[in-house]
């Protein structure tokens, strides 16, 4: 009746959920010869124990069983050392699998080596799972990264190391993310981490969606990223970290801007268009009544500008269109409005400018058109401006009719002239 321990053990081992493997101690071929395994051994290999005891544990290798593996394991058991190592084996149906596993040897009294004890796990679905997840983040376009509870960089895959301009992926895990890419607001002031939506994802256990922000790459350049960040929860369900993922919206940021400008300027002179003045006075109308300022208008028309054309041909009066426009912005507010009204009529909207404000810049404006210069070859030209205050008891057009009749009798009066409308 073996001993009360020996029952203990015997029994551990067979229920044990490693596979356990006994081999005697002698190294010289052919082998140490298999002495025992456990239940779970079985499992793994699909032998029964009968066909295993008394083979040698080369009977579980081949082909893409590491050469170089075994030579160590050799080597470290020959000297009495504990050996751990991992590498292919293979079942009794020849399919392989990828094991994880220890050796260490028995001594007797006469410190001889008498056994060797291993302890084996199947890791093929752990290493499976392992490789999809690498290869997923590995394979993906959008940016991926985690942190942890003190924001610290846990895993970052490649296209992020990418959009960021990084590519020493070792030495960015373990510091601080918000620091690294996201520590200035677009206009440069600090950001400081407890304003960061991601920290907030974390305290708050809300996901966050389709954020726009800016990221700062390793070279300083900021990078218009679009970012989806998630709390991460460990085994136990407790939050463990937030996972990020971005994208690069720069070009889409720049499309959007470029359909917004197309939306609202005109395309030959870059001055804003009719239909976006026609929604912009309203609210400026609106806006000075609240204030108590006053808003005033000025339609501009070239004169005889027929003639640019005829002597001159089309191209070149675009050419003069888009000079003339360059020209009067830069004599303007930045508050003013330049409209192109019509073919070669401007509409100049002014807030806060009274009547004898907007008469004066009329004034101005007309006289430095007639001392420019627009074109080689071209004959100075000239433009008639007539003007309104417009009032908030008046619809727009109304006020717009005031400054058209005003212009009529500025080009009825000769021309190269400013005509005011009477204030309501
Ligand atoms: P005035 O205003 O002094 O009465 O004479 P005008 O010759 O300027 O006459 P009007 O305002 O009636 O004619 C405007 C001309 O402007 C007609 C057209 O040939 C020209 N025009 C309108 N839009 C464009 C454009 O986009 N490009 C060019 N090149 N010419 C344009
Ligand atoms: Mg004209
Ligand atoms: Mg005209």
């Amino acid at each position: 009746m073996p001993a009360f321990e020996d029952r203990v053990f015997r029994q551990a081992i067979d229920q044990a959920y490693n596979a356990v493997l006994v081999t005697t101690g002698e190294l010289d071929l052919p082998g140490p010869k298999i002495v025992y395994v456990n239940p779970a051994l079985c499992a793994q290999t699909g032998y029964t124990a009968a066909e295993l005891i008394g083979q040698t544990p080369r009977i579980l290798q081949g082909p893409d069983t590491d050469p170089a593996v075994l030579q160590h394991l050799r080597a470290t058991i020959a000297d009495g050392g504990f050996f751990e190592g991992q590498t292919v084996n293979y079942r009794k149906d020849g399919t392989p699998y990828l094991v994880h596993w220890n050796i260490s040897p028995i001594f007797d009294e006469r410190e001889q080596i008498t056994h060797y004890v291993s302890v084996q796990s199947d890791i093929t679905e752990r290493e499976r799972f392992e490789r999809f997840n690498q290869q997923l983040m590995a394979s993906l376009g959008e940016g991926v990264f985690g942190v942890d509870h003190h924001g610290r960089l846990t895993l970052i895959n490649k296209a992020a190391m990418d959009l960021l301009g990084y590519t020493n992926e070792q030495a960015l895990l373990g510091t601080n993310a918000h620091e690294l890419m996201h520590a200035r607001y677009p206009d440069d002031r600090h950001y400081p981490e407890i304003e960061c939506p991601i920290t907030h994802v974390m305290q708050t256990e809300t996901p966050l969606e389709a954020w726009r922000d800016t990221f700062f790459r390793a070279d300083g350049q900021p990078l218009s990223v679009e970012t989806y960040a998630t709390p991460l929860y460990d085994a136990f369900n407790e939050t463990e970290g937030v996972v990020v993922v971005f994208r690069d919206v720069s070009q889409q940021l720049s499309l959007e801007a470029q359909l917004e400008h197309a939306a609202h300027h005109d395309r030959l002179t870059g001055a804003f268009n009719r239909h976006f003045f026609d929604g912009l006075v309203e609210k400026e109308l609106a806006r000075s009544a609240r204030r108590g300022e006053p808003l005033s208008i000025l339609i501009l028309d070239i004169d005889h500008f027929k003639r640019v054309n005829d002597d001159h041909g089309h191209v070149v009066g675009d050419d003069v269109l888009k000079e003339l426009v360059k020209h009067i912005s830069e004599r303007v507010r930045e508050s003013d409005v330049l409209t192109r009204w019509g073919g070669e009529e401007f509409a100049l909207l002014l807030p806060d400018t009274s009547l004898e404000g907007a008469r004066q810049l009329a004034e101005t404006l007309r006289a430095s058109v007639e001392a420019a210069r627009f074109g080689e070859g071209l004959p100075n030209l000239t433009i008639s401006i007539g003007g309104a205050q417009l009032d908030a008891s008046e619809t727009p057009k109304a006020g717009f009719r005031r400054a058209d009749s005003a212009l009529y009798k500025a080009k009825e009066s000769g021309r190269n002239r400013v005509c005011m409308a009477n204030s309501r």
